[in-house]
C-alpha cells in the first residue's frame, strides 16, 4: 500500500531539524529527512529552494548551524560541536562541477580514492564501474579528451569506487544531452542498487526524480513540502504546489455545494471542505478524455476545440468547455498519440477523477 512503505528501521543518513543561513538569508528552514541503506532519495525543487545546501551539509562541506546529522546511527555533526570532516564520512560525492584530476587518466582518477587493496584489484573494480557506465573504452584517456557528459560519468565512477555507505549526487546528469541522459540514468540507478549505497540525489527535474527515486522530498523555500514515493507525490499531492510542480495543470475555482464543486466539465467531490467555502480544482491535462461528438448540436452551447497541436507522443488540445449550467472554461487537454480534431469541432469531455485534485482556495 502507498503511504506505509516498510523501510528498514535503520537509516544510513539522518538529518533532524537542520537549519542553515547565509548571512541574513535563510536557505534551509528546519528539515527532517532520512535515507535508508540502499535507498535512493531525491531532493527535488525549484532553483534556490535549498537542495544543494542540504546536500553540502550532509557531505560536511558546510558547518552545521542548527539540528543534527547522523550517519548509520553515529552523530557526525552538531552545532558548535562535533563536525566530522568530509573525507572522514565515507561518503561518495559527485557534484555538478566535480573536477577530475587533469594529469591523471580516467582509470587513475577512478582508482585514486581506493586504498588498502592490491593495484590489480583496484584496477578491476574501477574497470567494472567504468564498463557499467559505458566508459571502459576511455580508461586510458585524459579528462581533457572527454566531453562534459563523459567527464560526469567518470566523476560518478570515481565517487562509487570506494563503495561508500552514502552517495551524494548533485545534478549528476546535467551535462548530458537528452538522448544519452536516459541511458546513463538507467545505468547509474543499476549501479547504485547493485552497490547498495544509500543515495541522496539533487535534481530540479520531476521526471528524473520519479525515475531515480524510491522516495522524493519536494522542497520549497528551504522546507520539505512533501516526502513520499513518486506515486504518492503524483497521485496524492498534499498541496497545490506539489500538483503544479509535476507539470502544467488546469485550475478552476468554485463553491462547495452539497459536498461537491460544479465545474464546466462535471462535478468534483469536495465533501471534506466546509459547505459554502471556495475550492481550487486542479485538473491535469491528461485527466481530460476527449471524444468527438458528431450528432447535431442541441439548443444549448457545447464544448468545442479551440486549437489542436501535435507534440509527438501526445497531442495538446485547447478546449472551450461549457457546463450544463452555462458555465464556461478554457482547458488544456493532453491526449496520447495523434489526435487532431478540427478547430470548432464539438467534443464530449470525460474526467479521470484520479488526476483531479481539490484544495481549499488560497483566498478563502
Ligand atoms: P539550484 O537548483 O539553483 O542549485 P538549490 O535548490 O540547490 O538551487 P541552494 O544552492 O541550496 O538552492 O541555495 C539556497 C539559497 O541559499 C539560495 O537563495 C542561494 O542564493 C543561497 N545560497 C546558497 N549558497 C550560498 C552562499 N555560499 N552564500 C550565500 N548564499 C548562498
Amino acid at each position: 500500500e502507498v503511504g506505509h512503505a516498510p523501510y528498514p528501521r535503520s537509516t544510513a543518513l539522518t538529518m533532524e531539524g537542520v537549519q542553515h543561513a547565509f548571512g541574513s538569508q535563510t536557505a534551509v528552514r528546519g528539515v527532517d529527512l532520512d535515507v535508508a541503506p540502499g535507498e535512493v532519495v531525491c531532493l527535488l525543487g525549484p532553483s534556490g529552494c535549498g537542495k544543494t545546501t542540504l546536500l553540502r551539509i550532509a557531505a560536511g562541506l558546510e558547518v552545521l548551524q542548527r539540528g543534527r546529522v547522523s550517519l548509520n546511527g553515529g552523530e557526525i555533526a552538531v552545532p558548535k560541536g562535533r563536525h566530522v570532516p568530509p573525507e572522514k564520512r565515507n561518503v561518495g560525492l559527485a557534484f555538478q562541477d566535480s573536477a577530475l584530476f587533469p594529469h591523471l587518466t580516467v582509470i587513475e582518477n577512478v582508482t585514486f580514492g581506493l586504498k588498502g587493496e592490491p593495484p590489480r584489484q583496484r584496477r578491476e573494480r574501477a574497470l567494472t564501474l567504468l564498463e557499467q557506465l559505458g566508459m571502459a573504452s576511455y580508461a586510458d584517456s585524459y579528462p581533457h579528451m572527454l566531453s562534459g557528459g563523459q567527464q560526469q560519468r567518470v566523476a560518478l565512477a570515481r565517487a562509487l569506487a570506494p563503495a561508500p555507505q552514502l552517495m551524494l549526487l548533485d545534478e549528476p546528469f546535467s551535462s548530458l544531452d537528452a538522448r544519452l541522459r536516459d541511458r546513463i540514468r538507467d545505468d547509474t540507478l543499476h549501479v547504485l542498487k547493485k552497490v547498495g549505497a544509500a543515495t541522496l540525489l539533487v535534481t530540479h527535474d520531476p521526471e528524473e526524480a520519479m525515475f531515480m527515486a524510491d522516495r522524493i522530498a519536494l522542497m520549497r523555500d528551504g522546507r520539505i513540502v512533501q516526502v513520499g514515493t513518486p506515486r504518492e507525490l503524483y497521485c496524492a499531492p498534499c498541496d497545490p504546489f506539489v500538483v503544479a510542480f509535476f507539470g502544467e495543470v488546469n485550475e478552476l475555482s468554485g463553491e462547495v455545494r452539497g459536498g461537491r464543486v460544479q465545474t464546466p466539465v462535471g462535478p468534483v467531490e469536495a465533501g471534506w471542505l466546509p459547505e459554502g467555502s471556495q475550492a481550487l480544482v486542479m485538473i491535469r491535462p491528461e485527466a481530460l478524455r476527449i471524444t468527438e461528438h458528431f450528432e447535431p448540436a442541441p439548443e444549448h452551447r457545447h464544448s468545442h476545440v479551440v486549437m489542436a497541436k501535435l507534440l509527438g507522443r501526445s497531442s495538446l488540445l485547447h478546449i472551450c468547455a461549457h457546463g450544463e449550467d452555462g458555465s464556461e472554461a478554457h482547458l488544456h487537454a493532453r491526449v496520447p498519440g495523434v489526435f487532431l480534431p478540427a478547430e470548432g469541432q464539438r467534443v464530449d469531455i470525460h474526467l479521470d477523477l484520479s488526476q483531479v485534485f481539490v484544495f481549499p482556495s488560497a483566498a478563502a
